[in-house]
């Protein structure tokens, strides 16, 4: 007997919807991603892409249809069994850094692992050395560059392995320089850690770093693109 393997899929959602009363943000959506894919949504403001990205990390919840992350049917879940999800599947990074002002580079490394277990110095300098920040642990945020802030944001996001990691305008703030940077830390990141990549971006230079873009138009997809590396 032949056995058929099929690649499996970390995120499917069908019929996914999520409405604000009269406002429907997310139309029926149907989408597929298989586990260590590159992903990039595009569209314009307005479009649904933070929405379909806050359901897809357990931010919030959709009003109908079905969402399969990691295995989990998201909609069954209860609120804490949704906060666990967040904790142990999912790295979120977005256009704003959101580190804590008071704290080190080290120590906003640190509160993440404080949330999922149990907090490890050694480990949270291991990721800040694998960001390239291994001489800016103990520099707050404001002591650092808007890439370097973000580049932290990564470590954040990356300290307890999700299988799954989201980015909403990661690089939206941003110049040139420092975006090409981040691009090449996730590229690496990608290949090394072997996590699922679901990028939000307008940056066309940006889509180029991935392996497919969708396009959402009015709350669903679009146009569905698989490319070569433009890098
Ligand atoms: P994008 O990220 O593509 O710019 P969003 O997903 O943020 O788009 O928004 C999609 C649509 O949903 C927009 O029309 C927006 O105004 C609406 N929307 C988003 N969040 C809310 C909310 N909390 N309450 C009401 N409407 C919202
Ligand atoms: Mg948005």
């Amino acid at each position: 007997m032949t056995s058929v393997k099929t690649e499996s899929s970390i995120i499917k959602t069908v019929g996914l919807t999520r409405s604000y009363g009269e406002i429907c943000a997310l139309a029926p959506l149907d989408l597929q991603v298989t586990e260590g894919e590159w992903l990039t949504i595009m569209g314009h403001s307005g479009s649904g892409k933070s929405t379909l990205l806050n359901l897809l990390g357990g931010l919030d919840r959709p009003t109908a249809g079905t969402l399969l992350v990691d295995g989990e049917n998201l909609l069954s879940l209860s609120e804490d069994q949704l906060a666990r999800f967040r904790r142990e599947s999912v790295g979120i990074i977005f256009q704003q850094h959101h580190l804590i002002p008071y704290l080190t580079s080290l120590e906003n490394v640190m509160m993440a692992q404080y949330f999922h277990s149990i907090p490890d110095a050694v480990e949270a300098s291991l990721a800040l050395e694998k960001v390239g920040l291994g001489k800016r642990l103990a520099n707050r945020p404001r002591e650092l560059s808007g890439g370097e802030q973000q580049r932290v944001c990564i470590a954040r996001a990356i300290i307890n392995n999700p299988k799954l990691l989201l980015g909403d305008e990661l690089t939206g703030n941003l110049d040139h320089k420092s975006t090409h940077l981040v691009m090449e830390l996730l590229k690496e990141l990608h290949e090394t850690e072997r996590f699922t990549l679901v990028l939000v971006t307008h940056n066309q230079e940006v889509a180029g770093w991935g392996q497919r873009t969708i396009f959402m138009d009015d709350g669903t997809v679009v146009k569905d693109v698989r490319q070569g590396r433009s890098n």
